[in-house]
């Protein structure tokens, strides 16, 4: 049997919240912003094209940020908006394809192997999303095209901002073989840091190790990395993600300091990852508590119970005994953070049984194929 070749899109929003804010307010067109606080706690969410050239990055320090861009605008958040301009955006893909897996409010995998308007090319189909998001909703998007989600990903990155790239059957191996291993899904610093070591600096490098290598060195990964490396990844596009945690967390204006303002702390995330469970119909038996300490280091307790967690008093109760076992802490808390994982609701199963299945069908060789994308 061989695998039926799929056309897989990953379009991606180009400097979403940022671009939102200038399309917004034409006062900020061609400036250096930063979506997020300027004060003291501030990060930023989100950096315009203009900010990013002074090395200005989501996720950084609003500190840093200025320090980099002494003249860069700081924007207050607009989440609601975010979150209606990218139904806009989902309601344009789904004009060409109902098996659309959201990754955030700014980025989708869209699986266009037979699209609902039988225009049968998915580099054609992602020309048209990108237009009609610009035309309709006056912003840029950018896309990869390829055969299967880890390709689409990578190459929707290639031509940023505004393009897109596509990744053909015939190519995915060449591309992968010379492509930095940071750039595969899912290498982070430390991973990459420890590729360096083992000498392995490009997907050619990956290819040339055993799997039985693989597992000794990256664990559980070492299935997915020995695919991507040959440019295949089976995981389908799935429209509904499966939650494998709910949680909350804050950040709080001034650091904790005593027990009570702490324990308010936990209670007060409780509530909200309560709320959360309740509202996606679910609960789950692991509870995991997060501290971040005034110096950006954090850590994370977590316990599992016999069952799922039944109350929202059974959680605090839970997670004021996870704190109470660290107490006193050494430094004071910024952000406290509750998560509850291993969910077990009837729905959730469900959608387990027809989850992910990497890497059950041989190796098949893409290459060999050859159709119109
Ligand atoms: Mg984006």
């Amino acid at each position: 049997m061989t695998e039926p070749v799929r056309k897989i899109l990953h379009v991606d929003m180009d400097a979403f919240y940022a671009s939102v804010e200038q399309r917004d307010n034409p006062e900020l067109r061609g400036k250096p912003i930063a979506v997020g606080g300027s004060k003291e706690r501030g990060v930023v969410a989100a950096a315009s094209y203009e900010a990013r050239e002074y090395g200005v990055r989501s996720a950084m320090p609003s500190l840093t940020a200025k320090r980099l861009c002494p003249h860069l605008i700081f924007v207050k958040s607009r989440f609601d908006v975010y979150r209606s301009v990218s139904a806009q955006i989902r309601a344009i893909f789904a004009r060409y394809t109902d098996l659309i897996e959201p990754l955030s409010l700014d980025e989708a995998y869209l699986d266009v192997t037979e699209d609902k308007q039988g225009i049968g090319s998915a580099i054609k189909i992602a020309r048209l999303i990108r237009q009609a998001i610009f035309d309709e909703l006056g912003l840029t998007a950018s896309a990869g095209i390829s055969y299967n989600k880890f390709l689409a990903k990578i190459a929707s990155d290639q031509n940023k901002p505004n393009g897109q790239c596509v990744v053909l059957p015939e190519n995915g191996e060449q591309f992968v073989s010379v492509l930095p291993v940071r750039r595969f899904y899912g290498v982070g610093p430390k991973t990459a840091e420890r590729m360096a070591k083992l000498k392995l600096e490009t997907g050619a490098d990956i290819r040339a190790c055993s799997m039985a290598f693989l597992a000794e060195h990256f664990g559980s990964s070492a299935e997915y990395l020995f695919y991507a490396a040959r440019g295949l990844d089976y995981r389908p596009v799935r429209p509904n993600r499966i939650r494998k945690s709910v949680g909350a967390e804050h950040t709080y204006p001034r650091d904790l300091l005593d027990l009570a303002a702490l324990e308010a702390a936990v209670r007060e995330v409780a509530s909200e990852v309560w709320e959360r469970l309740e509202r996606h119909k679910t609960s789950g038996r692991t509870i995991t508590l997060k501290l971040k300490f005034s110096d950006f280091k954090q850590i994370t307790r977590a316990t599992s119970l016999p069952e799922a967690v039944q109350s929202e008093g059974e959680l605090d109760s839970v997670l004021l005994a996870l704190l109470s076992r660290e107490w006193p802490l050494d430094k004071p808390v910024r952000l406290v953070g509750a998560q509850v994982s291993a969910l077990s609701s009837k729905v959730f199963r469900d959608h387990e049984a027809s989850g992910d299945r990497v890497g059950d069908t041989a190796a098949v060789g893409l290459q060999q194929y050859r159709f119109e994308f």
